[in-house]
């Protein structure tokens, strides 16, 4: 008969359970070794005797147990495997099993959440900033408008660009590309929340020349994907250019147009969406 760990309580008398229970709280199972996966041998030790037992579970049950005092061969299990079984219920099932749910808990959103709040994920995005060049670098754009003065040649900075291989793209060539291609997505993004929000006259101004800036990957990496950012951004540079409304600042962003729509690195992609048509 198997012996299910779950109650063992309700499988053998009260008496005998009172029996080894006391065993267990007086200490005689005095070694448990996992010999193999699922696999204990036992060395139970009572005031005059000693045994060894020797039990293998499968999830729930005892799937066969042997013990010393020889009781195994009427294949009724005797209180010493009882014993044994009660004890690795209480001390390395239940451990093993609070362990999974702490694991469990260290994975869940709400830990992660939690952190979110507190100082250390602060400290991460500090070290993050700090670490990864790409992190900042999106960051940077993402909130190029918090900064008080921007030199134009920031976007230069953190957007170099990249001349592909023209007649063998290399791998590392594609991958800045690639990497570029997110990064001036944020940078659409920072801008688009200038220009909807209303942002001061330097955060329009370096929308502006973030937008402009980014016509130039264009010119080196022409594909369809590129044509659809360029698209996005001149509807940017068209928001920002209705958007202002003080004449010193629709002036500004008009010669900062025209010097772009000037410059040998902007290209007319598109018969709508360009500089000239919005000026
Ligand atoms: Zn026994």
């Amino acid at each position: 008969m198997a012996i299910f760990l779950e109650n063992i309580e309700l499988q053998i008398s009260g008496k005998a359970f009172d029996k080894i229970s006391e065993w267990i709280n007086k200490g005689y199972v005095k070694k448990a070794n996992e010999i193999k996966k699922n696999n204990w041998n036992y060395t139970l030790k009572s005031d005059d005797d000693i045994y060894e037992c020797n039990l293998v579970y499968s999830e729930h049950s005892i799937k066969s147990f042997l013990c010393a005092c020889n009781q195994r061969f009427n294949k009724k299990a005797c209180l010493h495997v009882y014993a044994c079984a009660q004890w690795h219920k209480l001390n390395i099932k239940s451990k093993a099993e609070s362990q999974k749910t702490v694991k469990k808990k260290d994975l869940s959103l709400e830990l992660v959440k939690d952190n979110l709040l507190n100082d250390n994920f602060i400290q991460f995005v500090n070290k993050e900033l700090n670490r990864n060049e790409r992190f900042n670098h999106a960051f940077q754009l993402r909130y190029f408008y918090l900064l008080d003065t921007l030199p134009k040649s920031i976007f230069e900075e953190i957007l170099p660009l990249v001349q592909p291989e023209k007649t063998n793209i290399k791998r590392s060539s594609l991958i800045s590309y690639k990497s570029q291609v997110v990064l001036l997505n944020e940078l659409y993004e920072a801008s688009i929340f200038c220009v909807a929000n209303a942002m001061n006259q330097n955060g329009i101004i370096a929308a502006l020349h973030g937008t402009l800036f980014a016509n130039k990957l264009f010119k080196l990496f022409k594909n369809n994907q590129s044509d659809l950012i360029n698209r996005k951004f001149h509807t940017v540079i068209y928001e920002i250019i209705r958007s202002a409304k003080q004449p010193d600042l629709r002036e500004y962003i008009f010669g900062e147009s025209i010097q772009c729509l000037n410059n040998s690195d902007y290209n007319i992609l598109h018969a709508e969406e360009n500089l000239a048509q919005y000026l």
